[in-house]
């Protein structure tokens, strides 16, 4: 143990002691020594996130096990980490470590361990009672994140039952809840009336200021950039030193409004057109989810003097991270937000307008360390109609399928009346049922079946997984795996903004299609994950063909750990093993087929498609799809993902035929989710289940019919 106490008694970097925490070090130890949960709130910046976790390393906490903290996003996780790491004066990864999806950087030796909330969750399933840590932190609660909201309840059930709670461990789990200013009342109520610390905070005040650009119909995003781009330089060029963050809503957005951002900056007379002297330059900074960690760094530091930094970030700036020195808040008023759509039956990825109380929380940004102004290009009359009061929490929006499953295969069969902190709709619930019945990962009682116990250990879509396993059962993994993998990272196409170099592009990616044979956008994944991996020069390879290196590198390291997953289950397990005579290429769009059966289109007129799954949505082929334009020698299709913008588009699309599917798509009208309901309750009798199910719909059509024992 000698290792850990050589830096133990160190502790925090002096710029800490400032914070407005340190002041409660001591009550807020003793605090989390007499409760077994805990609320701390206090304002964003106070040093929640960096400090508590030392406080408690300090407290001693580690010798029962880990103090472990979660994050609803990766990146947060990652930079705080490597924050903590520093002021502990440890390597990354040693004492202080993180582990999010597919990237894992902790050892033995780490006691401070940082993660998203997915992986605790993940955790919980092996462990329920987390027999590792001697501390949770589940952080930024007031996020409302559906994985966050899952371990509360899940906490609150096993912390309540003493028996359950005690089994495996030596001391009992202290569970501390964070979050900023709002609904701690609730979470206390919700966790039995635990108490609530709270840090006093210091603001200053903040002014807003509405304009008049944005009303009510402009939703177009080439319109909201070109305004806040144009406003952070108008800040920029009239107001008092001091640092800009702007808010806009994902990766392609902030890199658009960086380049416009330069190449107005460059042209600035400071001699002239700069009314504050003391302000010579302007440092541009992206900050978004899955930018390099490196490039995250700079984030923070302070720029050079003379020089304005200027941060254009995700909502990520708004909680999760606090950046020194920002005097001037540029507000978007939109966000990027996972929706269940009930048009089309699916959770989508939507550009939508922020909450009111996310707009006070973004203008707070401005006032941490002296006023503030907050510059907001939308108007009253958007703030009036568009904006709602709160946000809805991710649980009461999004699909349930995965959390349905792994709550099921915690032993919750009675998923509708878990402690939720707030319910989800009873009929998001019956549909998370309904999908996992069709992808076999439950049976017909509500009961988790064995294809349901290997699909749970994939952090992957359920569609995906059973895919994957079905290929794994027929001995062409290698076919899926990269596929899962490279569904699984950013967008690895580039598409410049340059009209020309957009053509160039386009014409190069079409060549990869063309190479990779059948020509569906599946294959195309496939083809491009080989063909760069075989490549001498992978870097060079995917610049001269327009493709997102750092995105494929993921790819390659996550489907290493997919495919580790996969051999760790096929030797615990008798792993099921079928046989198919056929080609590769049909082999390959079969297994397809099985998980996404589900999102499978048949063409109608022209270029327009209608999918199948009783939302009967009218659909076109995305232009991004090596089949666009080719839809009339297509007739049925299963796609991966849908696009909503003024149409409906399928993205990642291949043709398949009828014949595949056919006994499959049954499946998708046989079971009415409010039959189902009685399988969310409890686990119902073969009676009941005769009632409401002729013998033929549950003839499981899947190879895995014999694992239905
Ligand atoms: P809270 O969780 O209460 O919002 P934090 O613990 O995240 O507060 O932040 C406390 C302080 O630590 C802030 O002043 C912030 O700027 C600083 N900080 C956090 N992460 C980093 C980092 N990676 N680099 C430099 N400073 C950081
Ligand atoms: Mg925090």
């Amino acid at each position: 143990m000698s290792k850990r106490t050589k830096w133990d008694t160190k502790g925090d970097l002096d710029e800490s002691k400032n914070l407005p925490i340190y002041q409660h070090k001591a009550t807020l130890q003793q605090a989390v020594k007499d409760n077994s949960f805990l609320v701390v709130t206090g304002e964003t910046g106070s040093g929640k996130t960096t400090q508590l976790p030392q406080y408690l390393h300090q407290a001693g906490f580690w010798s029962n096990g880990k103090i472990g903290i979660t994050q609803p996003r990766r990146v947060a996780a990652i930079t705080v980490a490597q924050r903590v790491s520093q002021e502990m004066h440890c390597s990354l990864g040693r004492e202080v470590g993180y582990q999010v999806r597919f990237d894992d950087c902790t050892t033995q030796d780490t006691v401070v361990k940082y993660m998203t909330d997915g992986c605790l969750l993940r955790e919980i399933l092996a462990d329920p009672v987390l027999s590792q840590y001697s501390v949770v932190i589940l952080d930024e609660a007031h996020e409302r994140s559906l994985n966050t909201d899952i371990l509360l309840g899940l906490l609150k059930q096993t912390l309540s039952s003493p028996d359950k709670a005690s089994k495996g461990r030596s001391v009992p789990l202290k569970v501390v809840v964070m979050s900023a200013t709002l609904e701690t009342d609730k979470l206390s109520v919700f966790l039995g009336g635990c108490p609530v610390f709270t840090i006093p905070g210091r603001t200053f005040p903040v002014t807003s200021k509405f304009s008049c650009a944005i009303g009510p119909k402009d939703t177009e995003s080439s319109v909201y950039i070109k305004e806040v781009v144009k406003v952070a330089l108008d800040v920029h060029t009239s107001e008092m030193a001091g640092d800009i963050l702007v808010f806009l809503t994902g990766q392609s957005e902030i890199e658009k409004a960086c380049d416009m951002l330069y190449e107005k900056a460059e042209s600035i007379d400071y001699r002239y057109d700069v009314q504050d002297h003391k302000v010579e330059g302007l440092l541009i900074l992206p900050l978004y989810g899955s930018m390099p960690t490196d490039q995250q760094k700079q984030i923070f530091q302070p720029p050079p003097p003379g020089i304005r930094k200027c941060v254009v970030a995700t909502n990520i700036a708004a909680t999760s991270l606090t950046i020194n020195g920002i005097k001037y808040i540029v507000d978007s008023g939109f966000v990027k937000q996972l929706n269940h759509n009930s048009r089309v039956g699916m959770d989508i990825l939507e550009v939508v307008p922020i909450s009111k109380s996310e707009a006070l929380q973004r203008a707070g940004r401005a006032g941490r360390t002296s006023a503030g102004k907050c510059f907001r290009i939308y108007s009253p009359a958007f703030w009036e109609k568009c904006m709602p009061e709160y946000t809805v929490p991710e649980i009461q929006r999004t699909s349930l399928t995965a959390v349905i499953l792994t709550l099921k295969c915690l032993g919750v069969h009675d998923v509708i009346r878990f402690p939720y902190l707030d319910r989800p709709e009873e009929r998001f619930i019956l549909e998370a049922l309904k999908q996992l019945y069709q992808c076999d990962a439950i049976d017909r009682r509500g009961k988790v079946t064995r294809l349901g116990e290997l699909m749970v250990e994939f952090p992957l879509p359920p569609g995906l997984t059973r895919a994957l396993l079905q290929a794994a059962s027929l001995g062409c993994e290698d076919l899926l795996l990269p596929v899962a993998a490279m569904l699984s990272v950013e967008n690895i196409f580039i598409r410049p903004g340059h009209p020309e170099k957009q053509k160039e592009a386009d014409k190069k990616h079409r060549q990869l299609g063309v190479q990779a044979g059948s020509c569906n956008d599946f294959t195309m994944l496939l083809s491009v994950f080989e063909k760069c991996k075989a490549s001498d020069a992978p870097s060079a390879w995917c610049k001269d063909n327009y493709i997102h290196w750092r995105a494929l590198k993921s790819a390659f390291s996550v489907e290493t750990q997919l495919r580790e997953i996969l051999l760790r289950l096929q030797k615990k397990r008798d792993f099921p093993m079928e046989k198919f005579d056929g080609n590769k290429s049909e082999l390959f769009r079969r297994c397809l087929c099985t998980g996404y059966f589900t999102n499978v289109a048949r063409r109608s007129v022209g270029k327009v498609f209608c999918t199948m799954d009783g939302h009967g949505s009218m659909v076109h082929i995305h232009p991004s799809s090596t089949l666009f334009d080719q839809e009339a020698q297509l007739d049925w299709v299963i796609f991966h993902d849908l696009l909503v913008t003024s149409r409906i588009y399928i993205r990642t699309v291949c043709p398949i035929r009828y014949d595949w599917v056919k006994d499959l798509l049954p499946k998708l009208h046989e079971v009415d989710v409010y039959e189902l309901s009685s399988v969310a309750r409890e686990e119902v009798t073969d009676e009941e289940v005769a009632k409401w199910m002729t013998k033929e719909t549950y003839e499981f059509t899947a190879v895995f019919k014999k694992l239905e024992k």
